[in-house]
């Protein structure tokens, strides 16, 4: 049998990280299981590993970049005594308490655990994605830009992501056309300014992309218009699909409450799920935020309810105890 940890934290963005750092502070000597490093969907340190400079989180007046930035959360967390597994939860089992988690065959178990599997990409859903991906279509600027040197690339999205994706690529490409299926954009008015005076960057408007050219690298997009129906093509050589994401949910479906797209459901004000002592933080819940300040802000409020919890656990049994005596 497997020793029972206070607290398994499942993810490790800046929720599951934030949540390491109060809970190893709190002695709950956490066991944060951080993901697979050849995973695009649950990497350790999350979606700002996919991300270049972050400029809004607090602290960092010159910004910082995402990697450096959760490299730093992750020193804080070991610093005061957090323990990671570089791995990816196979299964879990919260119908009896201690909860019961699996790295493949290898069973952890704990009194309390923290969710914070945050979120992924969308994809298009063309066959030619699965073939063509890390062969010119990407989802990642950061990781893949250099690649895309003096070439014509585009980006799929009218959202932040897009726009932030296709300035980021201006450093590398010559020109980066934003394929958005509407005629306006649903991204920041600031994103929107900056993209609008980035002579690398130009639109086609009213577009989908219906398929990626090429056989083992992308050559060229064929895209629909939305307002006639009309096909043509577009000479691309990179394609990066920024249309949003969804929620690392798959293996707590049936087990903890969400909502129909996959989000999970926590009690308002509070990071607590239909289990009592599963919590629940970061992007995995919040489809309005979305930030990595508030996931690490619900990171905090999840560690904090899972010490509440224990501790009124161990008061409740001491109670018991007592009366028993
Ligand atoms: P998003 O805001 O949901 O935008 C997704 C975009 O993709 C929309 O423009 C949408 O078109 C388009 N789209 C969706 N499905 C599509 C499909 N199948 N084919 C073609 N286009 C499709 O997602 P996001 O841009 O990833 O942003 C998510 C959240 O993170 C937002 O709250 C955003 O503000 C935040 N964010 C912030 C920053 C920053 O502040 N630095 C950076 C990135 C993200 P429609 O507009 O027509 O729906």
């Amino acid at each position: 049998m497997s020793e029972v940890r206070n607290v398994i934290v499942i993810g490790s963005g800046p929720a599951g990280l934030t949540a390491a750092i109060y809970a190893a502070r709190a002695n709950m000597a956490p066991l944060v299981i951080e993901g697979e490093p050849s995973s695009t969907s649950d990497q350790p340190g999350g979606q700002l590993m996919l991300t270049t400079d972050v400029e809004n989180f607090p602290g960092f007046p010159d910004g910082i970049m995402g990697p450096e930035l959760m490299g730093n959360f992750r020193a804080q967390a070991e610093r005061f005594g957090a323990e990671f597994l570089t791995e990816k939860v196979s299964r879990i089992d919260f119908s009896e308490r201690p909860f019961r988690v699996w790295v493949r065959d290898d069973e952890y178990r704990a009194h309390t655990i923290i969710v914070s599997t945050g979120a992924q990409s969308l994809m298009l859903g063309l066959d030619s994605e699965s073939r063509l991906m890390g062969h010119g279509l990407s989802t990642c600027a950061t990781c893949d830009g250099f690649f895309f040197r003096g070439q014509e690339i585009a980006v799929v999205g009218g959202g932040d992501s897009a726009i932030e994706e296709a300035t980021f690529l201006t450093r590398f490409a010559d020109k980066v056309t934003i394929i958005h299926r509407r005629d306006e954009l649903r991204a920041s008015k600031i994103m929107q300014d900056r993209a609008f005076a980035n002579d690398k960057i130009e639109f086609l408007w009213n577009h989908t992309v219906t398929g990626i050219h090429g056989a083992d690298k992308v050559e060229g997009v064929q895209v629909t218009s939305t307002v006639d129906g009309s096909v043509s093509d577009l000479a691309v050589t990179g394609l990066f699909v920024a249309i949003g994401h969804r929620p690392n949910t798959d293996i707590f479906r049936g087990v903890l409450d969400m909502e129909d797209n996959g989000y999970l459901i926590t009690t308002p004000d509070s990071t607590s799920t239909n289990i009592p002592g599963v919590f629940a933080c970061g992007d995995v819940k919040d489809q309005i935020y979305r930030q990595a300040i508030t996931a690490a802000g619900s990171g905090c409020m999840a560690a904090i309810d899972a010490e509440r919890w224990l501790e009124a656990q161990h008061d409740s049994a001491a109670a018991v105890a007592t009366a028993d005596a």
